[in-house]
């Protein structure tokens, strides 16, 4: 006999948590099958982990800054050990934390590993359950490269278990993951090696907001090495790493190698031919815009999707896909236009909307676009002379905004405000005629000329 519930969601991170916990909300008798931690990669080796280290390095170009500001400091010291029991203390707080989310939701939390038995039937560890509804959030995982010697490299889920500071790294991919995690290390000491496969970071994001960063990147004193894969991995008597690249190239006394190529999606051990959902050949499930796969009681839901791999989207998807299941709100879902997203790379970036690339492509001359790059004040102070940009994006006569994109300090904090403005549809004029806040940086994206 298997235990019947109205909704299980599979997996414990943003997407199946938030799906689960809106839908108890409305009354709903859910379940939560997760075999790890909860909370998922951005609590435990993502989003939060990171951000911790991010404010870390943040604080020490903050003490780099500071001698241009009268400060004198003589001696500093950095206790990465220190850091790191303080971060995983915080994360652990955040997965007690859930746990007790669930509880006062009233979902049951299933622990283990779940298989499609068939479209409405889960098994784990032998124990049955069904549901009316089965929302999938599984996740993915770091690709690793099948490579010889790739297995001495280490991902993102490793770079959360370092207990200290690697003096030589090399990091292989130009995506979010690489360019972030190549800023924290550079700043808290490592000397950092980036090999892109292409000419620049960050492929999909605006031109000039991608050159502006490996300006910053190399200025900053990261080695990028661009149109460069790692061919095989070696290590050396001494027990540093050589790496055989494209071409001739050869990196050698390297102490750390992080893979951060992509993710894979995390379907492979469901079973999913057992309810006949339909998969992608990279593993992703394809959805319509209601989070729904060709079952029709079946949902996808976060980075097991083709779509956006934030967690925001996927809580967003998930309550929005509890509200039509649920709650009485037949037409409810995410609409994909329009997600905000930031890189917290040094310094960050913010963006949202079409690149300039994207937009001529879909509007041609209708296009106009604005542009500025400055020094902020602040660094009119610091020996690091990080300039900020910033660019939108608009079309038509009334000159409505498609497109904001950032790079600067403080620009990861901007974003949010007018990410609202640009989903309800702001023109050029809207922002003009907004008074300006002095003196900050924002102040520039409503006085652009
Ligand atoms: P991304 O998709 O962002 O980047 C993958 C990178 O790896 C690309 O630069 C790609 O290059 C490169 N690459 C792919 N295959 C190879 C290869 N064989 N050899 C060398 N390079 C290769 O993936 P990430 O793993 O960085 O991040 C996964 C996702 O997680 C992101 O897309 C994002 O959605 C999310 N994320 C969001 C964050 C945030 O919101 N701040 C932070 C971290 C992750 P190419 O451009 O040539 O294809």
């Amino acid at each position: 006999m298997s235990k019947h519930y109205d909704l299980i969601a599979i997996g414990g991170g943003s997407g199946g948590l938030s799906v689960v916990e809106r839908a108890a909300r409305y009354g709903a008798r859910c379940a939560l099958i997760e075999s790890g931690r909860l909370g998922g990669t951005c609590v435990n080796v993502g989003c939060v982990p990171k951000k911790v280290m991010w404010y870390a390095a943040h604080l020490a170009h903050a003490l780099d800054d500071a001698p241009g500001y009268g400060f004198r400091l003589d001696y500093f010291d950095f206790d990465w050990r220190k850091l790191q029991h303080a971060r995983d203390g915080f994360v652990r707080g955040i997965n007690d934390w859930y746990q007790g989310y669930l509880k006062d939701a009233g979902v049951d939390l299933i622990r283990g590993f779940a298989r499609f038995v068939d479209d409405r039937t889960l098994d784990v560890a032998g124990e049955r359950f069904s549901a009316g509804q089965i929302a999938i959030a599984t996740g993915g995982r770091p690709r690793i490269p099948e490579i010889p010697g790739a297995g001495f490299g280490i991902t993102s889920d490793g770079f959360f278990e370092l207990d200290a500071c690697p003096p030589r790294t090399a990091i292989a991919g130009g995506g979010y993951i690489a360019v972030e995690l190549a800023g924290v290390l550079h700043t808290l000491g490592s000397e950092v090696t980036l090999l892109v496969r292409k000419d620049q970071v960050l492929g999909g994001f605006d031109a000039a907001i991608r050159e502006q960063l490996m300006e910053r990147l190399r200025a900053d004193g990261i080695n990028v090495l661009t149109q460069t894969q790692i061919r095989a991995v070696a290590r050396l008597a001494n027990g540093s790493l050589k790496l055989h690249c494209d071409g001739q190239t050869e990196l050698v006394n390297v102490d750390q190698v992080l893979w951060a190529i992509g993710r894979l999606p995390n379907t492979d051990q469901l079973d999913l031919a057992a309810a006949k959902v339909a998969v992608n050949p990279d593993g992703t499930i394809p959805t319509d815009a209601y989070q729904t796969t060709n079952v029709a009681h079946i949902h996808a839901l976060g980075d097991i999707t083709e779509r956006f791999h934030l967690t925001p989207v996927a809580i967003a998807a998930g309550r929005r896909l509890a509200d039509r299941l649920f709650g009485q709100q037949p037409e409810r879902h995410l609409p994909y236009e329009n997600i905000p997203s930031v890189v917290f790379s040094h310094p960050p970036i913010g963006a949202i909307g079409l690149t300039e690339e994207e937009a001529r492509a879909r509007h041609g001359d209708a296009v106009r676009v604005y542009q500025t790059r400055f020094r902020p004040m602040y660094h009119a102070f610091t020996a690091r002379p990080t300039e900020t940009l910033m660019k939108l994006v608009c079309v038509g006569p009334e000159e409505k905004i498609i497109g904001c994109h950032l790079i600067g300090e403080g620009v990861d904090e901007m974003l949010q405000g007018f990410a609202v403005a640009i989903r309800m549809g702001a023109t050029k004029r809207d922002f003009d005629d907004t008074v300006a806040l002095h003196p900050t940086s924002a102040e520039e994206l409503v006085t652009m000329r």
